[in-house]
C-alpha cells in the first residue's frame, strides 16, 4: 500500500494522478491533498478520497473549504505555505506528486525531498530553478526521485540499467505546440486561448502557453541535465507532431530506444506509482497500424528562440535558469492576461537574462533573490513595452 500526498491536487496532473490512482484502492491511499484556491474541485475530491488532510492557500478558501466539507467528512483542512511542506514530510506518508505550477512548488517538493520520500515529479519549474541543490538535498536524505514529465519518463525507461553505461545522446521530442506551422506574423497576434489549445496534451495554462513558445522544451533540456546528470551538448530536441515517440535515448553502439505511447499523462503517472512494477493506467492502447504517420524534423530557432535562451541559461549556469523561468512565469502571467503580446514573452526573458548576467545560486536564499530580482525586471519590462 503506498500513502500518497497530492501537491496540486486540482491541476491537470494531480486530476489524472487521482484517476490513476481510483482505479487501484488495494493499493493507495490517499492521505493529503494540496489545492490552494480550488474550493469546490478539493472538496470533491476530500468527498471521494478521504484524505486525513487537505492544504489550501489561505484561511479564506481553507474556512470555506471546511464549511463544504462540515458533517461529511472528518479531513482537517490547513492553510498556508507552511503547510505544503508539512503534507510533503508527514511521515505516514511514502510518496508525493509535485504537481504544483510553478516557483511556487520548489519548497514543498524540496522539503518532500528533506523527509527522504518518493518524488513524482512534475514541477519542473523546481529542478529548473535550484537543480544542483535538489539533487543534493534528493541524495543526502535518499529520497527517490521518478520523473512525471512525459519525456523525462521516457528517457528513464529507456536508460541502461545500472552500470551498463553506453549513452551517447538524449533525445527530448517535442509537439511544436499550435503555431508549429502558423505564418510568422501571424503570431504577433495570437490569443491566450489559440496559444492553450495545444494540439495533443490537455494541460494546465501555463505549460500550454510554454508549449506555444517551446519555452517548455527548453525547461525540460534543463531539467533532463539534471535529472540524467547529461551536459547540453549530449541533449537534442527533435520536433515530432504526433506526440507518439515520447522522448529517446541514443547509445554509443548507434542503437536508440524510444517509449511510445499515446499522449495521455496517466501513463508516465502510472509508471511512477508503480515503478518498479507495472500498472494498469486507464490509457487506450497504442495503435501503430492506424495512427498518423510518425515524423520528425529538427526545430526551428527562429520560429522558436526561447528554446535557444533556455539553453543558453543551462550554459551560464548559477542562477541563470532561476532568472530565466522567472521571468517567464511572469510574461507567461502577462499574456495570459492579456498584458503582452505573443512574440514579447521571449523579449522579456531575453531583456531579464541581460539585466541579470552571472548570478550565483549557491543557496536556496541565492536562488529566491535571483527568482525575486528577475520578477521585478521582468514587469518593469512589461510595463514599458505596454
Ligand atoms: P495546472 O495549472 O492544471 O495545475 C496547477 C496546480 O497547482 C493546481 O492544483 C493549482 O491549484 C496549484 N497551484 C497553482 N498555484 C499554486 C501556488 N502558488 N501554491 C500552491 N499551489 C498552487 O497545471 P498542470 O498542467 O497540472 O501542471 C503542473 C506541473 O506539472 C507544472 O509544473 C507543469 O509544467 C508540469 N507538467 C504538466 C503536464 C501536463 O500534462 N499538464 C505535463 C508535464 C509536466
Ligand atoms: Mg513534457
Amino acid at each position: 500500500m503506498r500513502r500518497l500526498t497530492v501537491l496540486g491536487a486540482t491541476g491537470s496532473i494531480g486530476v489524472s494522478t487521482l484517476d490513476v490512482v481510483a482505479r487501484h484502492p488495494e493499493r493507495f491511499q490517499v492521505v493529503a491533498l494540496a489545492g490552494h484556491r480550488q474550493v469546490e474541485r478539493l472538496a470533491e475530491q476530500c468527498l471521494r478520497f478521504e484524505p486525513r488532510y487537505a492544504v489550501m492557500a489561505d484561511d479564506a478558501a481553507a474556512q470555506a473549504l471546511r464549511e463544504r466539507l462540515r458533517g461529511q467528512v472528518a479531513t482537517e483542512v490547513l492553510s498556508g505555505a507552511g503547510a505544503l511542506e508539512q503534507i510533503a514530510a508527514l511521515d505516514e506518508v511514502d510518496t508525493v506528486m509535485a504537481a504544483i505550477v510553478g516557483a511556487a512548488g520548489l519548497r514543498p517538493t524540496l522539503a518532500a525531498a528533506r523527509a527522504g520520500k518518493r518524488i513524482l515529479l512534475a514541477n519542473k519549474e523546481a529542478l529548473v530553478m535550484s537543480g544542483g541543490l535538489f539533487m543534493q538535498e534528493v541524495r543526502a536524505h535518499g529520497a527517490t526521485l521518478l520523473p512525471i514529465d512525459s519525456e523525462h519518463n521516457a528517457v528513464f525507461q529507456c536508460m541502461p540499467t545500472a552500470g551498463q553505461g553506453g549513452v551517447r545522446r538524449i533525445l527530448l521530442t517535442a509537439s511544436g505546440g499550435p503555431f508549429r506551422r502558423t505564418p510568422l506574423a501571424e503570431l504577433e497576434t495570437v490569443t491566450p486561448d489559440q496559444a492553450c489549445a495545444h494540439p495533443n496534451w490537455d494541460m494546465g495554462r501555463k505549460i500550454s502557453v510554454d508549449s506555444a513558445t517551446m519555452m517548455n522544451k527548453g525547461l525540460e533540456v534543463i531539467e533532463a541535465h539534471w535529472l540524467f546528470d547529461t551536459p547540453a551538448e549530449r541533449i537534442d530536441v527533435v520536433i515530432h507532431p504526433q506526440s507518439i515517440v515520447h522522448s529517446m535515448v541514443e547509445y554509443v553502439d548507434g542503437s536508440v530506444l524510444a517509449q511510445m505511447g499515446n499522449p495521455d499523462m496517466r501513463t508516465p503517472i502510472a509508471h511512477a506509482l508503480a515503478w518498479p512494477e507495472r500498472l494498469d493506467s486507464g490509457v487506450s492502447p497504442l495503435d501503430l497500424a492506424t495512427s498518423p504517420a510518425l515524423a520528425f524534423e529538427p526545430p526551428d530557432l527562429d520560429r522558436f528562440p526561447c528554446l535557444q535562451l533556455a539553453f543558453d541559461a543551462l550554459r551560464a549556469g548559477g542562477a541563470t535558469p532561476a532568472v530565466l523561468n522567472a521571468a517567464n512565469e511572469v510574461a507567461v502571467a502577462a499574456f495570459l492576461e492579456h498584458r503582452l503580446g505573443f512574440r514579447a514573452i521571449h523579449r522579456v526573458i531575453a531583456g531579464t537574462l541581460h539585466a541579470l548576467p552571472h548570478r550565483s545560486a549557491a543557496s536556496l536564499d541565492e536562488v529566491f533573490e535571483a527568482d525575486a530580482a528577475a520578477r521585478d525586471i521582468a514587469r518593469r519590462i512589461i510595463g514599458a513595452l505596454a
